[in-house]
C-alpha cells in the first residue's frame, strides 16, 4: 500500500454557508467544488497539497447528523490518499484491522473511498481514499 498524502480533514459543521464564510472571508481560501451526497451538503477548500472538507447534514438522518448530536461541530475524519484502495483495503483485513467498509464504495468527489473504525485508529474516523483523475 502507498499513501500519497492526507487528501482531505473532514470537518462536521451545523451551517455549510456559515463555515464556507468563515473559511473564505476570515481565512484567504476558495471553496473549488460542492455538492450534496449522501444526505449531506459537502464544500471543498484546498489548501496547498490538502483540503478541508466541510460536511452540513440534510437528511436529518446522515452520518454526521450523528456525529454532530454526539460531539457537535469538529474533525470528523481524515482521509488519506492511496493509490489502490482495493490493495490497501486487502492489506489491511490481511493484518486484522477493522473496517467499517470492506469493498470500497463512491465518495463524495468521485472518489473511491473506504472507512476504517475509529476503535482500530486511536479514535480517529479514518478514510481511504484512491482520487479520480479530478479529485483535489
Ligand atoms: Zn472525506
Amino acid at each position: 500500500m502507498k499513501i500519497n498524502r492526507i487528501a482531505h480533514l473532514g470537518v462536521a459543521v451545523s451551517d455549510l454557508q456559515s463555515a464556507i464564510d468563515f473559511f473564505t472571508g476570515a481565512l484567504p481560501l476558495e471553496v473549488t467544488h460542492s455538492e450534496e451526497y449522501g444526505g449531506m451538503k459537502i464544500a471543498f477548500i484546498p489548501i496547498g497539497d490538502s483540503s478541508v472538507e466541510l460536511l452540513q447534514d440534510v437528511s436529518g438522518s446522515s452520518a454526521i447528523k450523528k456525529f454532530l448530536d454526539k460531539n457537535g461541530e469538529g474533525i470528523h475524519h481524515i482521509a488519506y490518499e492511496v493509490d489502490d484502495i482495493e490493495e490497501a483495503i486487502s492489506e489491511l483485513k490481511a493484518k486484522g484491522i477493522k473496517l467499517i467498509d470492506e469493498k470500497p464504495r463512491q465518495g463524495a468527489h468521485g472518489m473511491s473511498v473506504a472507512f476504517m473504525h475509529p476503535k482500530a485508529t486511536h479514535g480517529v474516523l479514518m478514510e481511504l481514499c484512491q482520487p479520480s483523475k479530478d479529485c483535489h
